[in-house]
């Protein structure tokens, strides 16, 4: 594939699971940038913090007291944004005024009992009890016959939201298909329906074969940056294999996400050399009881940082309104992230 015709050339670029385009300038990198410059993240959390509501032992803002936990630790969300219990309400005023109750679960993981441990410094069993807790969270709360979709995801840092420094996750598990699963759904099936074969695994094919933007791999999983990618370091995370959702992944898959897990986190922290800010999320099977075998398992990465620790991108203007854009190409994006060390760039954690 000769991108070179487009290096300097204003393009747009489709993103087959979602048909969305994304608008690409790498003519705007040399620009002036005069915007807002953000304070440096740090580093600097104990490892037991008596004020956090996430440690163990400690008492949380609606009043319950956590478990001596030692190991990752779930539990419902006090203040949850779906409530199982909500009863089924319609309300339709023509076709133009429409609203539904939509009923669900919120939890929160901790992964692990230290205030400070992060994705990236984990050991790589600590990393495989977190996988263990979203498998069988994503089993437990699928086989809920109302439950139809499983989102499990992270908001690292507070330029994401994050409220509290606590490494942890969400899940939110409701009745219906959030927007962006549903329509990778309705573009997985088109795609199988029109071609015989899965979106992703031919996608990984042909990526594993270019090579420009994949950042790292394991027998069982790659990372690249989405040739459509929308963030300046946006990645997606893939298995090699054909697996729908977490419940299919062999031991051996569960260790190599792990180390998958451990490796791009490590190098989006030494891409600027501070905790990288991040959402990240895991697309899977829908838990309705079908097969859904149009589906292939997967996480993206959206991290907003852009040049530095203190530069961020921000999604604005012509992005909000019309099409989002980037300067940087993904595969530049792709070359730096694949360049840095493997090693976290605070060394190993005692
Ligand atoms: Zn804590
Ligand atoms: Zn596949
Ligand atoms: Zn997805």
């Amino acid at each position: 594939m000769d991108l070179s015709k487009l290096s300097n050339t204003p393009h747009r670029r489709l993103n087959p699971l979602t048909g969305d385009w994304v608008l690409v300038s790498p003519q705007r990198t040399q620009r002036p940038w005069q915007g807002k410059v953000e304070r440096a993240l740090t580093d600097a959390q104990p490892i037991y913090d008596p004020t956090c509501y996430l440690c163990p032992g400690n008492t949380r803002a609606g009043g319950v007291k956590n478990a001596d936990y030692t190991s990752t630790f779930a539990f419902n969300n006090d203040y949850p944004a779906l409530i199982a219990s909500t009863p089924d309400v319609c309300v339709e005023e023509s076709s133009l005024v429409v609203a539904r109750s939509e009923p669900g679960v919120s939890r929160v993981v901790c992964f692990s009992p230290r205030h400070n441990l992060t994705i990236p410094r984990m050991k790589s069993d600590e990393i495989r009890n977190v996988i263990d807790v979203w498998a069988s969270e994503y089993t437990t709360l699928g086989a809920q016959p109302w439950i139809n979709h499983v989102e499990i995801f992270e908001n690292r840092g507070a330029m994401m939201g994050a409220s509290n420094p606590h490494p942890h996750c969400q899940i939110w598990a409701n009745k219906n298909m959030p927007n962006v699963p549903a329509r990778e759904q309705e573009k997985q099936e088109a795609y199988r329906a029109e071609h015989g074969s899965c979106l992703l695994c031919d996608y990984v094919m042909l990526e594993a074969r270019l090579g420009e933007r994949i950042v790292c791999e394991n027998d069982s999983f790659l990372v690249l940056v989405p040739f459509w990618a929308v963030w300046p370091f946006e990645a997606m995370l893939l298995s090699k294999r054909h697996v729908t959702a977490m419940d299919e992944l062999s031991h051996g898959d569960r260790t190599g996400l792990a180390d998958i897990l451990r490796q791009i986190t490590t190098r989006y922290d030494n891409l600027f050399e501070v905790p990288f800010p991040y959402t990240m999320g895991f697309h899977q099977r829908p838990t309705d009881g079908q097969a859904h075998p149009e589906w292939h398992f997967h996480a993206h990465y959206l991290p907003p940082l852009l040049r530095s620790a203190t530069v961020q991108k921000f999604m604005v203007g012509y992005e909000l309104l019309a099409t989002p854009q980037r300067d940087i190409t993904p595969e530049s994006a792709a070359e730096r992230l694949r360049s840095l060390p493997a090693e976290h760039y605070l060394g190993a954690v005692e």
